[in-house]
């Protein structure tokens, strides 16, 4: 008798009319590190019928393993298991290339839109200190964003209105945050944030109970409208004509 039943969704947009649950029985691996992954559940599927799945680093760095377990985004290699059944499927609101690979690519562009790299007005020749808090809390969890977007993935306002709408998303955003907490930073990215569309997040903090990277997403972003609003950034009912 297996020790896990994995309901895994399957679908080639190529061939099928429509996607399917197809359940398959895995034994459970019973190692030295008493946890078994959804990662490791999902390679012995394959194994059982070749499946679409995506991963490489296995240890929650390299987002390739994005997917939805049991409802949840998260990265599939720091996804825990206990014996049972469980589900297994792409992430929400991308298209799906095939199984459980998404094509993430839209939402790469708009984080390379946003242009997070370090903009200085001349070459930068000392480091400057950096508050020890602000540093270890915020600007090294920024730094640790696997790029996995399920953030996105749960993003309401993503999700209603695709990438194509005012706000460039919370991984996009993210970037954006970084740059302007970072001290040598000197472009206004304040400003930047308000034209990425900020006042849209509406600060539901469902994308703070996905990440990987226990980045407080919604805070930042909280943090940074209170800013803008006290710079008087904050958009009236044509806010865009303003850039
Ligand atoms: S808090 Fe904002 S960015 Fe996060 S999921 Fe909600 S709307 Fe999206
Ligand atoms: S902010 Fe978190 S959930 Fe979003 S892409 Fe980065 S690591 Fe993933």
């Amino acid at each position: 008798m297996a020790d896990i039943t994995a309901k895994v969704f399957k679908y080639d947009p190529s061939v099928d009319d429509a996607p399917t649950f197809v359940t398959y029985e895995v034994d459970w691996v019973d190692d030295e590190s008493g946890i078994m992954s959804a990662l490791q559940v999902l390679h012995a599927v394959n194994e059982q019928e070749q499946l679409g799945y995506d991963w490489c680093c296995h240890s929650g760095l390299c987002n390739r393993c994005s997917m939805r377990v049991d409802g949840k985004a998260g990265l599939a290699c720091w996804t825990p298991i206990e014996p049972g059944e469980h589900t297994f499927e792409p992430l929400a609101g991308f298209p799906v290339i095939r199984d459980l690979v998404v094509d993430k690519s839209d939402a790469y562009d708009k984080l390379v839109s946003v242009d997070v790299s370090i903009k200085t007005s001349s070459p930068m020749t000392t480091a400057k200190a950096i508050d020890f808090d602000l540093y270890w809390n915020t600007l090294e969890r920024l730094n640790m964003c696997r790029e996995c977007m399920c953030c996105y993935s749960v993003c309401p306002k993503i999700q209603e209105e695709g990438l194509g709408g005012r706000f460039v998303g919370p991984t996009a955003m993210m970037g954006i945050a970084q740059r302007y907490l970072d001290t040598e930073d000197e472009s206004d990215r304040l400003a930047q944030s308000v034209y990425a569309g900020i006042f849209e997040c509406d600060l539901c903090g469902e994308c703070n109970k996905v990440c990987p990277a226990y980045i407080g997403i919604a805070d930042i972003i909280a943090k940074m409208q209170e800013d803008a609003e006290a710079r008087g950034l904050k958009p009236g009912e044509t806010p865009y004509e303003l850039y």
